[in-house]
């Protein structure tokens, strides 16, 4: 494989500093259980439930369960729902599209016929989806879908009723506790090197402060890292944070480079950046430029229907030939804007915007984290006794971009047989025959780093400029020189940034969230094409020989100038070649 003339590796402390701060593990309070998951998404609170089927289970929220990627996400769940085999092959065919080559198809047929047991399972379990008034369930299309196979709950609010419903149930079982405000700082393994079995998480309440919580199988959901952007629809807690603690442990990431862009993003300063769903766009809805001129007609015949990424980059470049800092998405002429979307209505009244008579001001942000930690088809990652699922995993699903409303699915089908295949871990399981070990006995893990002699930071200040680097040049469109640019940055910010020991979570996100960032823009600096939702301006058409997953694992990078290996693209995802 070939690579780019310039060395892609990060910091050294990036790659050696196995965890963020010192302990001794005989010191803590000490907690066990079976399994141990890191998350409360969609993703989190369904494998907890599966893995309750066969075990003890802890579920870690780092603040409350209705703050997640889940909790607000819109437009709904794909998925076939007792359909025709050729329905599902539809919906297969839609995904491997969307992908643009790099999805693996094992992976894509996994889930997608997952769907139908996880969502009437949803519906038994009373989750209350939009139903047309004969009483069947309503069906959305959305972009990249050849048919309706949406179904949405509350019109625009799906995840809040799918994190209700989860939780609801996750309430109902006494095998699993639920931690909110505890925060995973790094899984715990046995020994410092990649490859060393993982035992459970050192973790942080916010009122009994440092624990180690031990268990047979950790299984990672914490969701995506939108957070790096300036720019983002994702709430405050998407950080990255498991993302960086699996790198950290020695687990292979991959495909860092590809972060999907929404389009339309509601732009006020100092306003969070809510999303204004694709459907309103479905609706008629149509982009204005500073002088009230549509532009998407002449960017692509689909206008502004065309694919997300194609939008975004249309937005980016006429606010860039105009000024300004928006554009204009113009409503006033959809009929019965509130009925169809009334959360979106409530929120922009909120802000004195009323959709139906004035323009609202938008802009793209970052808003699905497309990569993630390497996973084959039961969840497993490369690091023994680690499982992930959801947005912060990569089994293949997704491939080079998202096809829309794919990712709840997702979360739900991976997220089930991960809990599934934690049985594993007890030397019982069903799920293969892979590396089955007894309960581990906690081994004194003991981390000295010292604290930096360097002065004191404007922690503030450094998430700040990162999260600008990250949108200027790590953002819709890249280019060599704005990737390598943004390297340098991070390098430099490391050296002060990552040698510190922070005793509060700001901290430790900001060192997870340069950790992250700096992985993608290795990564995209690496990908000397465009493909999906990865797009560079100097490199502009897919090229074959990067159809393959880059991966990335600490230690086993440095020295040389790319990614730790790749991948084949393949019909069923394999871990470990890296
Ligand atoms: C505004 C918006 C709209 C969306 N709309 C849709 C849609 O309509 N359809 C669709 O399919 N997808 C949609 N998505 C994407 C989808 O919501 C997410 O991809 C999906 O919910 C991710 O689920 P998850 O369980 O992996 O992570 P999340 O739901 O983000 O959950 C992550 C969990 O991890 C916890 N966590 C994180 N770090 C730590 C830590 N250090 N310690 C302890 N806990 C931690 C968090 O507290 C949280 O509980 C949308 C996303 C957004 C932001």
């Amino acid at each position: 494989m070939r690579r780019g003339l310039h060395s892609w590796v990060m910091h050294a402390l990036a790659d050696q500093r196995r965890y963020l701060i010192p302990f001794r593990s005989g010191l803590l309070p000490q907690i066990f259980t079976d399994t141990l998951v890191i998350g409360a998404g969609v993703a989190g609170l369904r494998a907890g439930l599966a893995a309750s089927e066969h075990g003890d289970v802890i579920v870690l929220a780092k603040g409350d369960v209705g703050t997640s990627n889940t909790a607000w996400a819109q437009g709904g769940i794909a998925g076939e729902v007792g359909a025709e085999a050729e329905a599902i092959a539809g919906h297969v065919r839609d995904t491997l599209k969307a992908g643009a080559g790099l999805c693996d198809e094992g992976a894509v047929r996994t889930v997608v016929e997952g769907a139908s047991a996880r969502l009437e399972e949803l519906i038994a379990w009373g989750m209350r989806f939009d139903r047309e008034r004969g009483g069947s369930l309503s069906l959305g299309r959305e972009g990249g879908h050849g048919r309706a196979r949406i179904l949405h709950a509350d019109g625009d609010a799906t995840g809040r009723e799918l994190a209700r419903c989860l939780a609801a149930r996750v309430g109902e079982r006494e095998r699993v506790r639920m931690f909110e405000g505890c925060f995973a700082l790094d899984l715990i393994t046995s020994g410092d090197e990649p490859g060393s079995p993982v035992l459970g998480a050192i973790t942080h309440h916010e009122r009994y402060g440092l624990q180690m919580i031990w268990a047979r199988a950790t299984i990672l959901a914490g969701g995506g890292a939108g957070v790096i952007y300036r720019e983002t629809t994702n709430p405050r807690t998407a950080t990255g944070d498991g993302l960086a603690m699996a790198y950290r442990a020695g687990a292979t990431l991959a495909d860092m480079a590809f972060v999907q862009f929404h389009p339309t993003t509601l732009y006020l300063p100092g306003a969070a950046r809510m999303l204004i769903s694709e459907a309103v766009r479905g609706e008629g809805a149509h982009l204005l430029d500073a002088s009230g001129q549509r532009f998407m007609e002449g960017e692509h015949p689909l206008a502004e229907l065309a694919p997300r990424d194609v939008v975004s980059r249309a937005i980016v470049r006429k606010i860039a030939e105009q000024g300004g800092k928006h554009v204009w998405l113009d409503c006033r002429h959809v009929e019965g804007f509130e009925g169809r979307f009334p959360g979106i209505t409530r929120t922009l009244r909120s802000f004195e915007i009323d959709p139906e008579r004035q323009l609202i001001p938008v802009h793209p942000a970052a808003h699905y984290f497309v990569g993630g930690v390497r996973t084959d088809l039961f969840g497993r990652t490369d690091a023994p006794g680690l499982y992930a699922a959801g947005e912060v995993a990569s089994v293949g699903l997704h491939g080079a971009n998202r096809l829309a409303s794919n990712s709840l699915l997702e979360g739900l089908v991976m997220g089930e047989i991960a809990g599934r295949s934690a049985e594993e871990m007890r030397g019982v399981g069903s799920a293969g025959s892979w590396r089955l070990v007894p309960r581990q006995v906690p081994a004194a893990v003991i981390s000295d780093i010292r604290p930096s002699a360097q002065g004191e930071l404007d922690l503030a200040d450094v998430r700040s400029s990162l999260r600008s680097a990250m949108w200027r040049n790590v953002g819709v469109a890249r280019t060599g020189a704005k990737l390598r640019d943004a390297g340098e940055m991070f390098r430099f910010w490391a050296r002060y940034t990552l040698d510190k020991i922070f005793d509060e979570p700001e901290g430790w996100e900001t060192q997870n969230m340069l950790l992250v960032g700096s992985l993608v823009a290795a990564s995209a600096g690496w990908r000397e094409e465009s493909r999906g939702c990865h797009q560079r301006d100097d490199a502009p058409v897919a090229r074959g020989e990067y159809a393959v997953h880059d991966c990335w694992r600490r230690g086993r990078g440095a020295g040389g100038g790319g990614p730790t290996g790749t991948l084949a693209v393949e019909g069923g995802a394999e871990v470990g070649a890296a």
